[in-house]
């Protein structure tokens, strides 16, 4: 374990905010403290696993490696849920770019790479730190796939036009220096497009300590609105859009399933619950509430505003 300073205005001074147990990996002995730092408001975990640590908490079984594309995935409800999450992700990203050289950070087997390679007006490359993982994206996908970290890769500057992070930037040890550096692998009129758990969200409040925006201990950050875009500005990018307040649905599920853990129900009945969630007229009855919470950043000056809201 490790301490650390606020990543986002470099203080020393924090209050502990709560203690979360592992409710992913249902090993609720395996603990984080979350804090808030006194002076910026940024909620972090310290202490905190080290990197080399870390590889402890993301086992082969860690659902995010799981390869949900169409010839992987035997459960087709859930193989719908995921494909639907990807069509969202990329016409995401294709309404606001055309096409072009994109990096996704965090790709994992790649299901994103191969929806954005899939229009034919992208060239997509992949950086994914499981070493095991990036291999699989290789040889099963032919993506191009760097096995381990994005400053590992050292990417020339000005590289891409679109740099891509799902879920990833509250993982990263060091979130400052990873934007510093997609800023400098972007190029001038480039793109980032990021996904985080929103602390402002109203499954966050819904959910408390059993939110799975929390997930420790591999979560190390948990940002609002407003100190994400802090950090954001801090990496000289500017917000142009930031939709959000609402969580996504396989996060949704996912908290149902830390509550019912943390409540002890039994897995039959968990795995009941979460086959019924997926079924596609709940999906489609639910889908008015859930919509994608991403930003979408520029380089250059900063402006962006919201509410914060704590847990
Ligand atoms: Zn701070």
């Amino acid at each position: 374990m490790e301490t650390t300073n606020c990543n986002l205005c470099g203080s020393t001074s924090s209050e502990d905010v709560r203690l979360i147990p592992d409710y992913l990996l249902e090993r609720t002995q395996v603990v984080a403290q979350l804090v808030r730092c006194r002076a910026c408001g940024l909620i972090y975990q310290n202490p905190r696993p080290t990197l080399a640590e870390m590889d402890a908490h993301y086992p082969p079984e860690y659902e995010p490696y799981a390869d949900h594309t169409a010839s992987k995935e035997p459960n087709p409800l859930l193989k719908r849920a995921f494909a639907y999450g990807t069509r969202k992700r990329t016409r995401f990203v294709t309404r606001r770019k055309s096409g072009g050289r994109l990096l996704d950070i965090g790709c994992a087997t790649g299901t994103f790479l191969l929806g954005m390679r899939g229009m034919k007006r992208w060239n997509v490359q992949g950086v994914e730190p499981s070493k095991q993982i990036a291999e699989y994206a290789r040889t099963e996908h032919k993506l191009d796939v760097f096995p381990g970290t994005l400053e590992e890769a050292s990417f020339p500057a000005g590289a891409f036009d679109c740099v891509t992070m799902w879920d990833v930037l509250e993982h990263v040890h060091d979130p400052l220096a990873t934007l510093r550096e997609i800023n400098r692998i972007l190029k001038d009129d480039g793109m980032l497009v990021l996904r985080v758990p929103n602390l402002a969200s109203w499954d966050a409040r819904l959910f408390g300590e059993t939110w799975a925006g929390l997930d420790a201990p591999r979560h190390l950050y948990v940002f609002s609105p407003e100190t994400l875009a802090a950090l954001l500005a801090q990496a000289r990018f500017e917000t142009v859009d930031l939709s959000c307040d609402i969580g996504g649905y396989v996060t949704f599920v996912l908290s149902l399933r830390f509550w019912m853990t943390a409540r002890n129900v039994s897995e039959a009945t968990k795995q009941r619950i979460t086959r019924m969630l997926y079924h596609p007229a709940a999906r489609l009855a639910s889908a008015p509430f859930f919509w994608i919470p991403s930003v979408v950043i520029k380089r250059g000056a900063y402006g962006c505003h919201r509410t914060q809201a704590s847990i």
